[in-house]
């Protein structure tokens, strides 16, 4: 059966460049970059090929570049490697669970926390981080783009705002990294965070910017690998994999790439919204459009459950992602539609719709043609369109 895939904010498949470049790395130039003999070397050597792409990508020194295991160790890293007991750390009601269950953690170790509610459309306005601001708060953490809404955030502003309270300002960049250019002078941030598989390289592997001089303590400790910020031998063909999709992403950004997929992510929105009782959330402020990531669309549908209509799709060979999660198998609406102010029904009812950079014509008709076959066939059935469900 065809299947297209609309999935890209969960993971992405590796670039066919990718997997070349990581090739000659898992067998005949195995060596650990440690060693100083040959092999050693051939592997250090491309480690820091790997570490001049990523401090391209993020337009930062060599030596701000940190290797790690992914988005969640970057995120938990930023908070746990500089908050203590007594800290004020701020940070906002619609990140990533990696964040969230960290700061949670560092509450009940006495650090105070304080998560900023975004507005309806999605995006945090720059005067609540502002006004949440105490004297002694140390860390401000906001993502650069939502990964459910693809809205995204006013960072540069925010950023001002970090460094004239004199606090540390980290970025979790893994949704926008390889969508929007990123560039840490620009945000005015001390830290931020990316992951290689939601942008086309393997997985668990990512890379953090830490700007010099910013005092981290390091989450794994052990041999002095990533000057002492991160122990552990070096994933050298993960770190390849990611150079590569870094170095990928930024002629991506150059080519046009992004243009041509909102226009499709567009077509997408609009030929849904044609059906009756659906709508966008976080596409729009009053009558202006928020920023988005070009390849992400979040659309609720009245009257279905969202989790029938993704097992719907998936039988028509389409998979999307729910505005829900399973936790200990209670299906709980998504937490970022509920701080957006959006209704414990419809925020059940949403789906993200998130488009590879590969997506094609062909894959926007066809999405098109099945949604609505699902969409009227589950109406037509659901308990909750004839109001029986709680
Ligand atoms: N932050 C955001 C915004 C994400 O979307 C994700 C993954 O879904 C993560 C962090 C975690 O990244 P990783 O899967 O590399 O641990």
């Amino acid at each position: 059966m065809k299947r297209i895939y609309m999935d890209a904010n969960a993971t992405t498949p590796l670039l066919p460049e990718v997997v070349e470049a990581m090739r000659p790395y898992w067998m005949e130039c195995f060596g650990n970059a440690s060693s100083i003999y040959l092999d050693g070397q051939q592997a250090r050597a491309a480690v820091d090929r790997a570490r001049a792409t990523m401090a391209e990508f993020f337009n930062c020194h060599e030596a701000e570049v940190v290797f790690n295991s992914g988005g969640t160790e970057g995120d938990n890293t930023a908070i746990f490697g500089l908050l203590r007991p007594g800290d004020h750390f701020i940070t906002t009601a619609i990140e990533h669970s990696a964040i969230l269950r960290a700061a949670e953690r560092m509450a009940e170790r006495g650090v105070k926390v304080t998560f900023v509610a975004p507005q309806a459309s999605g995006l945090i306005d720059p005067k609540e981080i502002q006004r949440a601001l105490r004297p002694e708060t140390r860390l401000v953490s906001v993502m650069l783009a939502n990964n459910e809404t693809g809205v995204l955030q006013p960072v540069e502003e925010i950023g001002k705002i970090t460094a004239e309270a004199g606090a540390y300002f980290h970025i979790d960049a893994v949704q926008g990294a390889g969508k929007v250019p990123l560039d840490v002078r620009r945000f005015g941030c001390h830290l931020l965070s990316i992951s290689a598989h939601k942008m086309h390289g393997p997985k668990g592997i990512g890379a953090m910017f830490v700007r010099s001089g910013t005092p981290l303590e390091s989450l794994i400790v052990g041999g002095s690998h990533e000057r002492r910020r991160r122990a552990g031998t070096e994933n050298v063909p993960g770190i390849v994999g990611l150079g590569k999709a870094a170095e990928l992403a930024m002629h991506s950004l150059e080519d046009g790439v992004y243009n041509r997929l909102a226009k499709l992510r567009d077509r997408l929105e609009a030929g849904i919204l044609e059906l009756p009782g659906t709508g966008v959330n976080g596409a729009w402020d009053g009558d202006k459009r928020v920023p988005r990531v070009a390849n992400t669309t979040n659309i609720w549908f009245d009257n279905l459950e969202g989790e029938a209509l993704v097992i719907a799709l998936d039988l028509k060979g389409v998979a999307v992602s729910g505005g829900s999660a399973c936790h200990s198998g209670a299906t709980e609406p998504s937490h970022v539609l509920m701080a957006m102010g959006i209704d414990k029904t419809r925020a059940r009812a949403s789906l993200r719709f998130s488009l590879l950079k590969t997506a094609t014509e062909a894959d926007v008709d066809f999405v098109l043609k099945v949604v609505p076959e699902a969409v009227e066939h589950l109406r037509a059935i659901s308990p909750v369109a004839a109001g029986t469900a709680g």
